[in-house]
């Protein structure tokens, strides 16, 4: 019967309905039309892609040359905050671990390619594993060239040196449905000018500056709790030896 290493029940190919609407178990994308193998065990519900099933237990990857990266199934023992150095998200399912050091990142993480035909520009953008933008002085994030939100700076971009365009990773696949949402953003600014007046303009483009300023800070302070929650947990760990 096949088998996965990261799962101990023996696993079929599934049919066509049993994929339907799911995610993957272990990269945590959608399934759809993809071939699947799920589970055989009656109640357990972990399925994955064909293509997952065939992920190794080690791995080489260019975001940490000299080390390698080994598949684990959950989040390390004691490790509270657990979260992508690709994307910056969580990883809740199976994850990339580096043996040596603290780097890790997401299946579907690992698998991004390193060149992208983006819809939002006109040369293949290369994967960087550091933000390549340089940044205003001690600014820590930067925006994408895509969709204008802030992106923390460290995490993988899609760049084109050449013209110096930068996006966050989601944009790089969906950036034609962030460019069609432009088209309607500017549509529907269009017709807000015809119809207001002036003053109310202003009062308006004041509106959304506080809105961009306090969703800047907001950030920010994220950022800040961040390195806080950080610190204490080094902190603790230094008080326990
Ligand atoms: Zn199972
Ligand atoms: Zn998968
Ligand atoms: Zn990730
Ligand atoms: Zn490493
Ligand atoms: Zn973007
Ligand atoms: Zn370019």
């Amino acid at each position: 019967m096949k088998k996965f290493h990261g799962h101990k029940h023996g696993l079929k190919l599934a049919a066509a309905e049993d994929s339907g609407e799911k995610t993957c178990s272990v990269c945590e994308q959608e399934l759809s039309d993809a071939a699947a193998f799920s589970c055989t065990k009656r109640d357990c519900d972990f399925i994955l892609h064909q293509s997952c099933s065939e992920l190794p237990k080690k791995l080489k990857h260019k975001s940490d040359p000299n080390h390698s990266f080994s598949l684990l199934s959950e989040p390390p023992e004691h490790s509270l905050y657990y979260s992508c150095d690709a994307c910056g998200d969580l990883i809740q399912a199976f994850g990339f671990q580096c043996d040596e050091c603290d780097h890790r990142m997401h299946v579907k993480c690992a698998l991004l390619p390193e060149s992208v035909e983006c819809k939002a520009h006109e040369h293949a953008l290369e994967l960087h594993y550091t933000t390549t933008k340089p940044n205003v002085d001690g600014c820590t994030f930067f925006y994408c060239d895509a969709c204008d939100e802030a992106v923390t700076e460290g995490y993988w971009t899609y760049y084109c040196k050449e013209c110096d365009f930068v996006t966050d990773l989601d944009c790089a696949f969906s950036a034609e449905a962030v460019k069609e949402k432009e088209k309607e953003k500017e549509e529907d600014k269009e017709e807000d000018e015809e119809e207001l007046p002036i003053e109310l303009q202003l009062a308006k483009a004041r509106i959304d500056m506080e809105n961009q300023r306090v969703r800047l800070e907001f950030q920010m302070q994220m950022a800040r709790q961040n390195a806080q929650f950080m610190n204490s947990i080094a902190n603790s760990w230094r008080s326990a030896f």
